[in-house]
C-alpha cells in the first residue's frame, strides 16, 4: 500500500523532471540551435566592434530571472546574444588589443562541450585514466615547451592567478615552512602575486622591490645586492618572483642571470610567465626566454598565449616532489591509489578535487590544428608588435616603447605643451567609446601610456593597420574638440 503510493509519487516526479532530460530529438534540436547561434556569432566577429555599449544588460533584464516552468530556447539564445555576448569588451575581436587578449579557439569550445557531455572525472586516474593521461600529456608537453625535465610536475589551473598561488604554496612549504623568509620582485610584478602571498599566509613577509634597468627588467645585480644584504642581516632569502613578460611593457627579466643569483643564495625562483612564458614555443620567443628552464616553478596561461578561452592556466614545478608534498592528501572514502601508469592524479597536485576536465580544451586544438599553427601564430604576434611599433614611430608625435614580446606601450605627445598624461587618458577613452579598436591604458612610473597588446589569433596585419589609422584619426580630430 505505502509502496504503491510511493511508486505513484515517484512516477509523478519523474514526469515533472522531464525537462532536465531531453530525448534524442530534443537534444538534436537544442544542439543545432546552439550551434547555429555560435556560428552566427563567429561569422559576425570580423565586422563587429571591439567594445560595445552595455545599456541592454540592464534595460532588457529577464523578470523574473528564473521561471518555474522554463522559457523558450529561441528567446533565451536571443537574450544571450543581445545582453551577454554583445555588451562590453569583445575579447574575440581581432581589433581587441587591450589587456592581454585571449580570442578563444573554436576547437577548445568543442573540447569543453565534449568534456561536459561525458563529464569524465578528471581528478583521479582510477576514475578516468583516459582523461588523466591526457591531462598529464598536456602537462608534459608544456614542460617540454619551457625546457623542463620530463619528470617535472604540473597541473592545469583555472588561470594564471591560481597558477601563481599554487607555485607560491609549493615554494612556501619547500623553503619557508616556518615563515620569516623574504620575497623579491620588481614594481612590475603582477598584482596577483601579492594576492597569492596573502592567501598563502605570507602577506606580511618581508618584501623587497628590486630595481629595474632602462627597459623595465629586473636588475640581477641589484637582486644580488639585496639577497646578500638580507643574508648578512640574518634574513633568509625565500622567494624571487621574476616576470617572463610584464603586463605593462612585456618586459622579460634576465632569467638566466637571476637563476645564478638564486642558486648562489639558495632562494626559490618562481617565474610568472602567465603572459609571456608560452612564447617559448616559437623559436623567436625561446631565444628571449632563455633561463626559464632553470626556475623552480613557472606559471603559464594557455588562455593567453595559446589562445584558449578563459579558464586555463598551468603551473609547473621543476622538482615534482614539491607539488606532491604540498597538495597530495587522502581520505578514508577515497582509497589511496598511488600513481598508476597514466601518471599522478590531478587531485594530488592541486588544491582541487572535483574539477572541470580542462585538458580536453587544450589537447583538442593541439591535435586538430597541429603545433606548427600555434608556432606561426605566436611568431606572427611578435612581428605584428614590431610592425605596430615601426608604423607608430614613423608618425610625428607618437612615442612607442620597443616591444619585448607582443605588448607595445605608447603615448602621443601633443604639440604646444598640452599635458600629455591627460591627453592620452582622453585618447584612450575616446577610442573606447568609438569601440572599433580597443587599447588599454596604464601608468609607467607615473606617466600615462596606452597599451597595444597583440595576442588574439584573429589579429593580423590588416587589423594593426586599422589600429594605427584609428589612432591617427583620433589625434587629428583631437579628442576634446
Ligand atoms: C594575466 C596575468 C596574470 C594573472 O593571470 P589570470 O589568468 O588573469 O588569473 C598573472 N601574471 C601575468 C604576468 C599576467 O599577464
Amino acid at each position: 500500500m505505502t509502496i504503491e503510493r510511493l511508486r505513484g509519487e515517484l512516477l509523478a516526479l519523474q514526469a515533472a523532471m522531464k525537462p532536465l532530460e531531453p530525448d534524442t530529438a530534443d537534444r538534436a534540436a537544442l544542439g543545432q540551435q546552439a550551434l547555429d547561434h555560435a556560428l552566427a556569432y563567429l561569422d559576425a566577429i570580423p565586422g563587429a566592434p571591439a567594445n560595445n555599449d552595455w545599456s541592454d544588460v540592464f534595460a532588457r533584464r529577464l523578470l523574473p530571472e528564473f521561471t518555474a516552468t522554463g522559457r523558450d530556447a529561441s528567446d533565451i539564445f536571443d537574450y544571450i546574444g543581445r545582453c551577454v555576448e554583445k555588451p562590453g569588451f569583445a575579447t574575440t575581436s581581432p581589433r581587441f588589443m587591450a589587456y592581454i587578449p585571449g580570442g578563444g579557439l573554436f576547437h577548445s569550445a568543442i573540447g569543453d562541450f565534449l568534456a561536459a557531455v561525458s563529464n569524465k572525472y578528471s581528478g583521479f586516474a582510477s576514475a578516468s585514466p583516459g582523461a588523466v593521461r591526457l591531462e598529464n600529456a598536456c602537462i608534459a608537453w608544456l614542460a617540454e615547451v619551457v625546457g623542463y625535465p620530463a619528470d617535472a610536475a604540473g597541473t592545469l589551473t583555472s588561470g594564471g592567478s591560481l597558477a601563481n598561488l599554487t607555485a607560491i604554496v609549493a615554494a612556501r612549504d619547500a623553503r619557508d615552512p616556518d615563515g620569516g623568509g623574504a620575497i623579491y620582485r620588481t614594481r612590475f610584478a603582477h598584482y596577483c602575486v601579492d594576492k597569492a602571498l596573502h592567501i598563502a599566509g605570507r602577506g606580511s613577509a618581508p618584501r623587497r622591490i628590486v630595481d629595474t634597468d632602462d627597459r623595465y627588467r629586473m636588475s640581477a645585480k641589484a637582486l644580488d645586492v639585496l639577497l646578500a644584504r638580507d643574508r648578512a642581516d640574518g634574513v633568509k632569502p625565500w622567494l624571487v618572483v621574476a616576470s617572463a613578460g610584464t603586463v605593462d611593457t612585456g618586459a622579460i627579466d634576465p632569467l638566466d642571470e637571476i637563476a645564478d643569483v638564486c642558486a648562489r643564495h639558495g632562494a626559490w625562483l618562481h617565474v610568472d610567465g602567465a603572459y609571456g612564458g608560452l612564447f617559448s614555443l616559437c623559436a623567436e620567443g625561446k631565444a628571449l626566454l632563455g633561463g626559464i628552464e632553470r626556475a623552480d616553478s613557472v606559471a603559464l596561461d594557455p588562455h593567453k598565449t595559446l589562445f584558449l578561452p578563459y579558464g586555463t592556466g598551468a603551473v609547473l614545478i621543476r622538482d615534482r616532489r614539491h607539488l606532491i608534498d604540498s597538495f597530495s592528501a587522502s581520505a578514508d572514502y577515497i582509497r589511496p591509489l598511488g600513481e598508476s601508469d597514466v601518471g599522478p592524479s590531478p587531485s594530488d597536485l592541486s588544491p582541487e578535487l572535483t574539477r572541470h576536465f580542462r585538458a580536453l580544451r587544450l589537447w583538442l586544438p593541439l591535435q586538430l590544428a597541429g603545433i606548427d599553427a600555434f608556432r606561426a601564430a605566436q611568431t606572427e604576434k611578435l612581428k605584428l608588435a614590431r610592425y605596430f611599433h615601426a608604423r607608430l614611430s614613423a608618425i610625428d608625435g607618437f612615442e612607442a616603447l620597443l616591444p619585448q614580446l607582443s605588448v607595445v606601450a605608447f603615448r602621443y605627445v601633443p604639440p604646444g605643451g598640452e599635458d600629455s598624461d591627460a591627453f592620452n587618458e582622453r585618447l584612450q577613452g575616446e577610442l573606447l567609446r568609438e569601440g572599433r579598436v580597443m587599447f588599454s591604458g596604464t601608468r609607467i612610473d607615473g606617466r600615462y601610456y596606452l597599451r597595444c597588446a597583440i595576442l588574439s589569433f584573429r589579429t593580423h596585419v590588416e587589423h594593426v593597420d586599422e589600429a594605427v589609422d584609428a589612432l591617427v584619426r583620433a589625434v587629428t580630430a583631437r579628442p576634446d574638440d
